[in-house]
């Protein structure tokens, strides 16, 4: 398998440090608000990527972070006169939901950068006894100049950065050594949340919450680090030098970074204003229509958002949907059980279909090119297993195209009609329950629910319910 490295500027060989394993360490959003689809991107392509991986048999422990203390978290705090944190929870939760319903599935760990600040300042320490860091009025700052590698994953020269090193300089940082120079642990300002450190109240810069959470949840070196082409620099650069200056080997051995989700071919961002949330996506469109989208590019490419886009990538997974269905109707009706030779002979032709898709993902994740695979499958599909067919034939082509969607993780299998009398029954049944004081099956019932998507209004006026 072959991925695109920004540090060496080519496609690499995956080599993993530990046979069978994978560790990944993708940066998460900073939680002040609802995401929108642009951050919805590196979600669903690394979450794809994790797929994958798994699907080729490795164990993959996926970290992602949430930064939940940030300038802009403590801003809006003040605005709405509440806590940072209840600002940050709020949009975590929300998060977890749009991942959910894009089903993006959860990292094996979650990291919150405010219960990690002994390990950063450890390793500011750290850097401090090895010389790469120094403090100044209560400000530690990292020593750029003395980390000989810096530069190496942005591809940038120190010196070009230098003599563009005016408008690094951000006011009252001049007390730094050098305009290069980048925060580790700031002061604490009145009304902002803060940590006792060996260099006064203060909090943590943002860079140093990755170095530390990556370490700590996947270890010194770890196979991938992943992120939106925007982080490149400074933020991942920054990473290198606190962890490679810090641990003394190599931080990540690949680097792979997805392009922008663009509007009018600017970059969909909540300073532009020019953004859809995911919350509002999900209103018009199921949102496994925005990640078949998503995927249709390759997750290196730009991608330019529209509503015509989206209309096609919706009849598009329609197209697979329907197949999928058609099929469990032909299995249903078959006349005859077992697959006859031919048969067996056409499910062999069907596995060449199958190595094209491996081939594309194993080509930097191209899953454009992995799409067009499934569709080979559907037309492969609607040819061969038609009435007359066996069930087995039927059943096993189904599967087929169920699996490789489920890499891409599209769920392609229609969702069955819940009947109005069977609601009334299970409402019933809880009704029951909670009379008799056994919560946890009320509780049961609800969830059971809310998985055939119905959602349980408890009104004055009795229980009432919704499809969602
Ligand atoms: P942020 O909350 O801005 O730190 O972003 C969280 C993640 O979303 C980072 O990996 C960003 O690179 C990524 N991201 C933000 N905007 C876009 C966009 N328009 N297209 C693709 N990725 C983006
Ligand atoms: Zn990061």
């Amino acid at each position: 398998m072959k991925l695109y490295n920004t540090l060496t500027k080519r496609k690499d060989e995956f080599k993993p440090i530990e046979p069978g394993k994978v560790s990944m360490y993708v940066c998460g959003p900073t939680v002040y608000n609802f995401i929108h689809i642009g951050n919805a991107r590196p979600m669903i392509v690394f979450d794809t990527a994790r797929r994958y991986f798994e699907y080729k048999g490795y164990e993959v422990n996926y970290v992602s972070n949430f930064t939940d203390v940030d300038d802009k978290i403590i801003k809006k705090a003040i605005e709405e006169g509440v806590s940072t944190t209840e600002i940050s929870e709020r949009y975590i939760k929300e998060c977890v939901t749009d991942m959910e319903s894009m089903n993006v599935r959860p990292a094996t760990t979650h990291p919150k950068a405010t219960q990690e600040i002994d390990g950063m300042i450890e390793m500011i320490e750290t850097l401090i006894e090895k010389g790469y860091a120094y403090e100044v009025n209560g400000t530690v700052y990292f020593r750029t100049r003395k980390d000989e590698g810096y530069g190496k994953l942005s591809h940038k020269n120190l010196d070009d950065l230098q003599s563009g090193g005016r408008s690094l300089l951000v006011t009252g940082e001049d007390q730094k050594e050098d305009p290069l120079d980048f925060v580790l642990w700031k002061p604490k300002k009145e009304g902002e949340p803060y940590w006792v450190s060996p260099w006064g109240d203060g909090r943590p810069g943002w860079h140093i919450e990755c170095s530390v959470m990556a370490k700590r949840y996947l270890g010194e070196t770890i196979d991938i680090h992943a992120g939106g082409e925007d982080l490149i620099f400074p933020h991942h650069e920054n990473e290198i030098a606190q962890s490679e200056c810090c641990n003394g080997v190599p931080f990540a051995n690949y680097w792979l970074h997805n392009g922008f989700l663009n509007i009018d071919n600017r970059k969909m961002s909540k300073s532009l204003g020019n953004f859809f949330t995911v919350r509002e996506i999900g209103e018009k469109y199921d949102l496994q229509v925005l990640r078949f989208f998503m995927l249709t590019a390759h997750y290196r490419s730009p991608l330019n958002f529209s509503a015509e886009l989206m209309a096609s990538a919706q009849s598009a997974l329609e197209r697979i949907v329907n197949a999928v269905d058609n099929l469990k109707y032909v299995k249903e009706n078959a006349a005859a059980a077992e697959l006859t030779e031919a048969e067996g002979t056409l499910l062999e032709q069907m596995q060449e279909i199958v190595k094209s898709f491996e081939e594309a993902m194993d080509d930097d994740l191209n899953t454009a090119d992995a799409i067009a695979a499934i569709f080979d499958l559907v037309r492969f599909a609607n040819t061969n297993a038609v009435s007359g067919c066996s069930a087995a034939f039927a059943g096993q082509v189904r599967d087929e195209i169920i699996k490789l969607a489920d890499i891409l993780g599209l769920k392609v299998e229609k969702k069955e009609e819940v009947l109005d009398s069977e609601i009334e029954a299970l409402i019933a049944e809880r009704q029951a329950a909670r009379k008799a004081k056994d919560f946890a099956k009320a509780d049961e019932i609800r969830g059971k629910l809310l998985d055939m998507g119905i959602e349980l209004l408890d009104t004055r006026e009795g229980v009432k319910w919704k499809r969602v």
